[in-house]
């Protein structure tokens, strides 16, 4: 069991696909979960169909959604930290791993859950994962946490091999689909949202397994 888990990631909605189901199992198991996301996510291009938001009005209700997604899977410590969305490769190193080092020296998880460098598509993705693990990688030996990334770009196998990790969090689907169904403006695919019907098997085949690869420190 962990003591404390700390999330990092750039944008709301990063947590619903790959790793809602694995906080909604440590919640229940007792474990709090502190969620850093760095950006409120205000550059997407998707505003909702039919559009129910603008470029003004984007990052309220995507904060609104980040919000009722970490209802949905339980977490109650959400911190938002202000970062500009698309950019998170280009801001102060400095200021970024400060403001990570000091959310693990306040929290000291055991665990801390983020993007694996490189193998995460979206550059804020990897940046995101970078900066984690530069600022893990800064502490003493003895102080750091383990790391759980989450990998998915094409060719992320070859590279870094079979993800170690794997939750079966089938008992945890309906708080995950909730987390994924909270980020309206974001997945339009009916299927996700709720108007296809699904039996509970296809989504358990879908969407019942998480995986990780744990970060090996040089
Ligand atoms: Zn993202």
């Amino acid at each position: 069991m962990e003591r404390h888990i700390l999330v990092v990631l750039p944008h709301p909605d990063d947590e619903s696909f790959g790793i809602a189901g694995t906080l909604a199992m440590h919640l229940n198991n007792g474990t709090p979960v502190t969620y850093a996301c760095l950006t409120l996510g205000e550059m997407g291009r998707n505003m909702g169909i039919p559009p129910f938001a603008t470029r003004v009005t984007l990052p309220e209700i995507r904060k609104q959604e980040l919000e009722a997604s970490c209802r949905a899977i339980g977490i109650k410590d959400l911190r938002m930290l202000g970062f500009h969305d698309k950019m998170i490769e280009f801001e102060d190193q400095e200021l970024l791993d400060s403001s990570i080092g000091a959310l693990i020296e306040e929290l000291d998880p055991s665990l801390v859950i983020t993007f694996y460098p490189g193998y995460a598509v979206h550059p804020d993705h990897d940046a995101c994962g970078e900066a984690v693990v530069r600022t893990i990688a800064g502490l003493p030996e003895a102080k750091r946490p383990k790391v759980h990334c989450v990998a998915f770009s094409r060719d992320h196998e070859q590279a870094i091999g079979r993800p170690d990790v794997e939750n079966d969090i089938r008992d945890f689907l309906k708080q995950k689909m909730s987390s994924i169904q909270a980020h309206r403006s974001q997945f339009q695919a009916a299927e996700l949202l709720g108007k296809k019907k699904h039996t509970d098997k296809e989504l358990q085949a879908r969407f019942g397994k998480e995986h990780f690869w744990t970060y090996r420190f040089e």
